[in-house]
């Protein structure tokens, strides 16, 4: 083995991901189809991904969509270009299957404002309460509750709890204060939140609509309470995109992460499509965890199969059985096949 691999993988841990150069001569695209094939990998994508990764991609998909991928691949090695608590979901659905993450370090600021300590001992003040959280957790929190749910099947799952079964929902309070709403319950909320979705301007999304009266504004239950009332439309990742591409409108603005923006773009490619403007001096929104992974790290970790995600086994059961009960739940529902 070439000795700069062998310092590069006993770094992985520290660093994040293989620290070597790439030959810049190689066609990325070509090698990474190369590598699927011959190591019978799958390679899933969040829609977050910049858009090469997204392009080289066998599905791209939202939480919900790339968990159910996941769960039923016979592929033996799943590569997942997304964020930590996706490729730990990956792997919790699949003991025996190698899975890679091109960065380690990428990870969810909503994942980390529940650190699972001081999550039991909140859980602890509520014995009769059921407890939901959102998959963009850590497995630690998984295993500490009762049922998954993604932003695309929260509401059933709420609505598939009975009326009178109090709740915490965890850990989004944006999403969390959104199903409230909807569905009129009550639920008890953890004071979580996404740095990305947080941050949109109010100020300066009203005046983008100003500029443009004809824009529909569709936004992210992630999103703060103040842009969705004012929202045309509010949905996962996955229902933003089907909405623009069948609704009648030529304008939109979209508040989430920028990503989306590229796979929008390739179904819907006669509308305009606006970032909605965070409350920074950037003119979009990208989430500094999903854009760790580049298409180089992509493809050094699918050549020299690291950085890899291992996980105890006793914790994978815990954290296994409430997303199999989101699993049954949504397949109930008719959310997915
Ligand atoms: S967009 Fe927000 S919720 Fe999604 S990975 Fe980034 S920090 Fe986490």
């Amino acid at each position: 083995m070439d000795i700069n691999i062998f310092e590069a993988r006993s770094k992985v841990n520290e660093k994040g991901f293989l620290d070597i150069d790439v030959n810049p001569s190689l066609d990325l695209f070509q090698e990474i189809e190369r590598l699927k094939k011959e190591k019978n990998a799958i390679l899933l994508a969040h829609y977050y991904q910049e858009p090469d990764i997204q392009d080289v991609a066998d599905y791209i998909g939202d939480s919900l969509g790339l968990a159910q991928q996941a769960a039923k691949t016979d592929a033996d090695i799943i590569v997942f270009a997304g964020v930590h608590f996706m490729a730990e979901t990956a792997k919790i659905l699949n003991p025996n299957k190698k899975v890679l993450l091109p960065d380690l370090k990428a990870g969810c600021s909503l994942a980390d404002s529940a650190p699972a300590e001081l999550f039991r001992r909140f859980k602890e003040k509520y014995p009769d309460h059921l407890v939901v959280s959102y998959i963009n957790c850590s497995a630690e929190i998984k295993a500490l509750s009762d049922i998954i749910c993604t932003s695309g099947n929260a509401e059933k799952i709420i609505e598939s709890i009975p009326e009178d079964q109090p709740i915490i929902f965890a850990p989004d309070k944006n999403l969390g204060g959104y199903l409230n709403r909807k569905t009129g319950r009550n639920m008890v909320l953890w004071n979580g939140a996404c740095m990305v979705h947080e941050i949109f301007s109010l100020e300066k999304i009203m005046k983008l609509k100003m500029r443009n009266p004809k824009a529909k504004l569709v936004a992210h239950p992630e999103c703060e309470e103040a842009i969705l009332r004012i929202s045309d439309f509010i949905g996962s990742t996955t229902q933003l995109l089907k909405f623009v591409v069948k609704d009648d409108a030529q304008e939109y603005i979209v508040a989430t992460e920028t990503g989306i923006l590229h796979q929008m773009q390739q179904d819907a490619p006669t509308k305009t499509l606006i970032p909605a403007p965070p409350n920074n001096s950037c003119a979009c929104n990208d989430c500094p965890h999903m854009k760790l992974n580049t298409l180089e790290k992509l493809y050094l970790c699918m050549e020299y199969e690291t950085p890899e995600i291992h996980m105890d086994e006793k914790l994978r059961l815990a954290s296994l059985r409430p997303i199999e009960r989101m699993l049954d739940i949504s397949r109930a529902a008719g959310l997915i096949g």
